[in-house]
C-alpha cells in the first residue's frame, strides 16, 4: 500500500448534512479542509433518506390527488403510473442535490476526498481508498459518519427480501405487499407512499402503539383520517424471524403467545437506528475520545469530544437522528474549532412525519407542559375552519398551541397540510420567547395555512374568531 503524508486544519469524516456543513463552514471561516466520505456525498439523507422519501411522497400524493381534480372539474381521464419513470425523476433531484453540494465544495477549496477514514492517533488520521492510503495530520476534526439501519436477530438483511429503508426506496415496481417491521416514522412514511401507490402494508411494532414519539392525540388523528394507518398494524407484536412460502418471504412474530405469519414482497426492517457500526472503522482506540452510557461518542454543547481537538455532529453524536440537527451541530463544530464560540441549544428542534395529513411538533406537549407548569393555557383549532384548508381540499387536522400562564409560548402541535412549513413559525417563535399575542397580533397572509397557528394562539387566550 502507498502511504502519501499531508497535512489539515480541519479534517471532516463523512459528507452527509452534518459532514459537509461542517467542512462549508469550516472554509469560510478560514480553515484549510478535507472532507473524506467512503460512499457518495450527501450521507443518508441526500441518497437514501429524506430526499427520496419525500420525493416518492411527493409523487404517491399527487397521483392520488388527481381524484379531487377530477371532482371539481378537471377531468383527467385514467392517470397511468409510470414506477420506474417515477424512479428516475427521484434519482435526478439526489443527482442535482449532490451535485449543487460538489460545487459548494468545490466554491469553497474544501479537498473531498474518496474513501474510509481511521485515526492513528489523536491528530492523524488514515483515509484509505481501494490500494493506496493517505495519512492526514490534523489540528482539528469532525466525526459526521451518522448512522445504520438496527439488525434484529433473526431480521438479518443478508436474507433474501429482508431490506431497510435504504433498499425500498430503490425498487423498480410498486410491491404488491410489504411487511415494515416497526411503527417509528420511517415505517409509516414508507405506509404513506406505497399505500398510496396500491401495495397492501402491514406494520408490526412491538409497543402497545405505533409512533410512540408522537403524542397519542395526534396518533388518534392521522388514524382517524386515513384507514392506510390504521388497519393492518399489528402492535404489541414481536418479529422472531423470517421463512420462506412460494419463494416469497414471510415474518414469523408472536403476538399474546400467538403465532403471527405475515408474508410480502419485502420485509422491510425499520426498526431504529445505530451509530456504533461507523465507530468500528475509525479506531476510537487510538484517541481519547469516550462514549456514553447509550454508546454514543461523547460530546458537550460545543460538540467537542473527550479529545479536544475532536468533534462528533449529527447521528454520530446521539438523538434525536434529524438532517436539521445535523446541520446545526456541523455549523457549532465548524465555528469552534476555526477559535470561535457557539453551542447547541436542543430545546426547540422541531420533528415532522410527511404521513397524510402531516405531523409537525416542537416544544413541550400538553401533557409535558401540564407537569412541569401550573395553569396552562391550550388553543386549539380544526383545519376545517381554515380557508386555505379548503380551498385546497386539505382540511383534516388541527393546530395547537400551549402556553404558560403568563402566555409564553411552550409547545406547537400542527397535524396537516403544510404542518412541516408552518412549524417553522412556531420554531422561531419558541426560539425567541413569544408569547400568544406575538404570535395573534401578527398580521398572517389570508388565505395561509399558518393563519391557523395565529388561531390556535387566540383560542388558547379565548378569543378565537373563526373556532370554538
Ligand atoms: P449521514 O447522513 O448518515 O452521513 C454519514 C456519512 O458518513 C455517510 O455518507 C457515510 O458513508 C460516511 N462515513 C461513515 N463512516 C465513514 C468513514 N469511516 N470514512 C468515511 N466516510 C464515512 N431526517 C430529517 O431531518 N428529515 C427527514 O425527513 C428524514 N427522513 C429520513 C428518512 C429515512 C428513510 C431515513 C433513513 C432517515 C431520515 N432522516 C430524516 C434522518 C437523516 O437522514 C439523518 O438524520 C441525517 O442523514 C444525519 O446526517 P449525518 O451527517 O449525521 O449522517
Amino acid at each position: 500500500m502507498g502511504v502519501t503524508n499531508t497535512e489539515a486544519d480541519l479534517v471532516v469524516v463523512g459528507a452527509g448534512p452534518g459532514g459537509y456543513t461542517a467542512a462549508i463552514r469550516g472554509a469560510q471561516k478560514g480553515l484549510d479542509v478535507v472532507l473524506v466520505e467512503k460512499e457518495r456525498v450527501g450521507g443518508v439523507c441526500l441518497n437514501h433518506g429524506c430526499i427520496p422519501a419525500k420525493a416518492l411522497i411527493h409523487a404517491a400524493g399527487f397521483q392520488r390527488d388527481i381524484a379531487h381534480w377530477n371532482d371539481i372539474g378537471i377531468n383527467t381521464g385514467v392517470v397511468d403510473v409510470d414506477f420506474q419513470a417515477i424512479q428516475e425523476w427521484k434519482n435526478d433531484v439526489i443527482e442535482q442535490l449532490d451535485d449543487g453540494i460538489l460545487q459548494q465544495l468545490d466554491y469553497h477549496d474544501v479537498e473531498y476526498v474518496n474513501g474510509t477514514a481511521s485515526f492513528l492517533d489523536s491528530s492523524t488520521m488514515r483515509v484509505e481508498h481501494g490500494d493506496d492510503a493517505r495519512d492526514i495530520a490534523f489540528d482539528t476534526a469532525v466525526l459526521a459518519t451518522g448512522s445504520q439501519p438496527i439488525e434484529i436477530p433473526g431480521l438479518e438483511f443478508d436474507q433474501d427480501g429482508v431490506i431497510s429503508s435504504r433498499e425500498v426506496l430503490q425498487v423498480d415496481e410498486v410491491p404488491d405487499e410489504l411487511v415494515v417491521v416497526g411503527g417509528g416514522y420511517i415505517g409509516m412514511e414508507a405506509v404513506t407512499k406505497f399505500s398510496k401507490f396500491g401495495s397492501l402494508i402491514k406494520v408490526v411494532e412491538a409497543r402497545d402503539r405505533v409512533l410512540t414519539m408522537f403524542e397519542e392525540e395526534i396518533v388518534n388523528s392521522i388514524q382517524e383520517t386515513s384507514e392506510m394507518y390504521r388497519d393492518h398494524i399489528y402492535t404489541s407484536t414481536m418479529a422472531k424471524g423470517v421463512e420462506y412460502e412460494n419463494g416469497r418471504p414471510v415474518l414469523v412474530a408472536e403476538r399474546e403467545g400467538e403465532e403471527l405469519r405475515l408474508g410480502g414482497d419485502y420485509i422491510i426492517v425499520a426498526a431504529g437506528r445505530e451509530a456504533k457500526t461507523a465507530y468500528r472503522a475509525l479506531n476510537l482506540g487510538n484517541t481519547a475520545i469516550e462514549r456514553d452510557d447509550r454508546g454514543y461518542i461523547k460530546t458537550d454543547r460545543r460538540m467537542q469530544t473527550t479529545d479536544e481537538n475532536v468533534f462528533c455532529v449529527g447521528d454520530a453524536a446521539g438523538n434525536p437522528h434529524l438532517a436539521h440537527v445535523a446541520y446545526r451541530q456541523g455549523k457549532v463544530a465548524a465555528e469552534v474549532a476555526a477559535g470561535g464560540d457557539d453551542s447547541f441549544d436542543g430545546r426547540y428542534i422541531p420533528a415532522v412525519m410527511y404521513t397524510d395529513p402531516e405531523v409537525a411538533i416542537v416544544g413541550l406537549s400538553e401533557t409535558d407542559a401540564a407537569e412541569q407548569y401550573d395553569g396552562i393555557k391550550v388553543g386549539r383549532v380544526p383545519f376545517s375552519a381554515s380557508g386555505r384548508a379548503l380551498t385546497t381540499n386539505k382540511s383534516s387536522g388541527y393546530v395547537k398551541v400551549i402556553a404558560d400562564a403568563n402566555e409564553k409560548l411552550l409547545g406547537v402541535r400542527i397535524v396537516g397540510a403544510r404542518a412541516s412549513d408552518s412549524i417553522a413559525e412556531a420554531t422561531l417563535a419558541l426560539e425567541m420567547d413569544a408569547h400568544l399575542d406575538d404570535i395573534a397580533t401578527t398580521i398572517h397572509a389570508h388565505p395561509t395555512f399558518p393563519e391557523a397557528v395565529a388561531e390556535a394562539a387566540e383560542a388558547a387566550k379565548g378569543e378565537s374568531i373563526h373556532s370554538h
